[in-house]
């Protein structure tokens, strides 16, 4: 094993305030409602207090919304809303570094990733809808905007999840308030600065912080035209319950429990960092991981074999260690849900096996971990566990793995590993998911869409197909 000297990232970049207000109107305003504190779960370190937005605040983002759609926003012609599009990217760029770091002080996640995937991407999607914003009229959707954009969105990727929110909603002319989660919100802020930065019209983004309280006053508002909401599949089932028999437009991007298929023609090594990269990145905080490895039976001692040998060399720890795979998990209550979803998998039978790694004493941590002899009644092979943990069953024909694969309430992605292209054609015919990956896995771009079936939720984001979501439609 080889010994690495620490390579940590300097966090001085990152001016973190003691305390934080909402962002409403183009300002900083104080909260009516109490303040909760955000805290770095690498160390349980309080990094700040953050205001909570009541009901009135909320009330008062939508109405900021309002008057922006309906003053300046709707009436721009889409090349000039591009400008600010461009320049909200451009700029993210500039200050990367910085939002890398405060998206790993917050949330837990290695600097790699923060640094080499979520703020790339948040870039992305922003270059990406600034070319859409003047040829709307191409896009199949028409080109009217809704109006005002209540969204909510959890805390695995922050800056990411907000991207994926705002920048098409913005491209197609509507106004947005936003809820970020309430243990990652410091990011948002910062990109509410970055709105500032650019001179965005005041209301055209607002930035309420809060917990569950704040998210429901937000998408039961009256005066909401369209409701967008990432997280669990329980807060989504009751959004669509208070939303129901209102004229509100809604997308529900929910859990998942994805597949991961491996053939016994599929090149090892590579689906073995397929694998790994399917269920340990971003610990497993990842709606889209692929928490159920499927492995053909005449190569499950070999792939097993080399994964935890692989997973033996995962570095756990420090997130702004430059070095670090696997980082901090993002709460004290997601790392409880984690643990007992682990414990339950044992008493039903499953065998554990964790990566030999030492955890930092302060913080919340969970080591890389796989099941093995899991069967499809267990639970940890029906419910998501959202965390570094990953169940493995074997098939013996393709007919097999479809099935199994598809036996699950969530629909949201599956990764295929072989070398016959008519296999992982006939394969994605028949996986009922959203996404299928071909020899790869978790890779986003903002012009592809995404999306699931069944009980991962309805609606797509990104491509062309994310502007449907905020679009009245060709005849209107
Ligand atoms: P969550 O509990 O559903 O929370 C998501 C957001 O909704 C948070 O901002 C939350 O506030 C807020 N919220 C809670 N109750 C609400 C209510 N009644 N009305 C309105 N908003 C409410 O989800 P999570 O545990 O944070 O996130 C993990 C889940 O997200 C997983 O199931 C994962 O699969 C899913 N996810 C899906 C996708 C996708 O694209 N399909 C992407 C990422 C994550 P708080 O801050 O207080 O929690
Ligand atoms: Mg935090």
């Amino acid at each position: 094993m080889f010994e690495y000297a620490p390579a940590p990232e300097s966090r001085a970049i990152v001016d973190i305030k003691p305390s934080y207000g909402l962002f409403i109107d183009g300002e900083f305003v104080d909260g009516s409602g109490t303040a909760f504190k955000t805290v770095n779960p690498a160390n349980e370190e309080v990094l700040a207090e953050v205001a909570e937005a009541s009901d009135a605040d909320v009330d008062a983002a939508v109405r900021a919304a309002r008057r922006a759609y309906t003053r300046v926003w709707s009436r721009m012609s889409g090349a000039e809303r591009a400008k600010y599009l461009y320049r909200i990217a451009r700029i993210i760029q500039e200050r990367g570094r910085e939002l890398a770091v405060l998206e790993s002080i917050d949330n837990g996640k290695p600097i790699r990733e923060s640094r080499d995937v979520d703020v790339p991407s948040l870039a992305a999607h922003f270059f990406y809808y600034a070319g859409w914003a003047d040829k709307l009229k191409y896009s199949g959707y028409g080109s009217t905007p809704l109006g005002v954009a209540g969204q909510v969105i959890p805390w695995n990727f922050p800056l990411m999840m907000l991207a994926w929110k705002i920048a098409p909603a913005l491209a197609c002319g509507n106004t947005v308030v936003l809820k970020p989660a309430e243990t990652t919100p410091l990011t948002a802020l910062l990109f509410a600065e970055i709105c500032q930065q650019a001179d965005l019209p005041p209301g055209v983004v607002n930035i309420v912080t809060g917990a569950g309280d704040t998210g429901r006053a937000l998408v039961s508002h009256p005066d909401v035209d369209k409701v967008a909401f990432t997280g669990s599949t329980e807060v989504g089932k009751a959004i669509a319950r208070a939303v129901a028999g209102t004229d509100k437009k809604v997308t529900l991007e929910l859990g998942g429990k994805a597949a991961n298929i491996v053939f016994e023609d599929a090149p090892i090594d590579q689906a073995v960092e397929g694998i790994v990269n399917g269920i340990f990145f971003n610990q497993g905080h990842v709606c889209c991981a692929g928490s159920r490895l499927l492995v053909q039976e005449s190569v499950a001692d070999e792939v097993m074999a080399r994964l935890k040998r692989r997973m033996a060399t995962l570095r756990v720890g420090d997130p702004l260690d430059k070095n670090t795979d696997v980082g901090a998990i993002n709460s004290a209550e997601q790392l409880a849900k984690i643990r007992e979803l682990s414990e339950v998998g044992e008493s039903e039978g499953a065998e554990r096996w964790s990566a030999p790694c030492e955890l930092p004493a302060h913080g919340y941590w969970f080591a890389p971990t796989v099941f093995t002899g899991v069967t499809q009644a267990h639970r940890i092979a029906r419910e998501e566990i959202f965390g570094p943990v990953l169940s493995v069953l074997t098939f013996r024909t393709p007919s097999e793995a479809v099935e199994k694969a598809n036996n699950t309430p969530f629909g949201l992605s599956a990764g295929v590993w072989t070398d016959k292209g008519s296999l992982i054609l006939s394969m994605a015919n028949h996986l009922r998911a959203g996404v299928v990956w071909a020899n790869t896995f978790n890779k986003f771009d903002p012009t592809s869409p995404f999306g699931g079936y069944k009980e991962s939720g309805y609606g797509r984001e990104g491509g062309r197909h994310g502007l449907e979501a905020y679009l009245k439609g060709e005849d209107s």
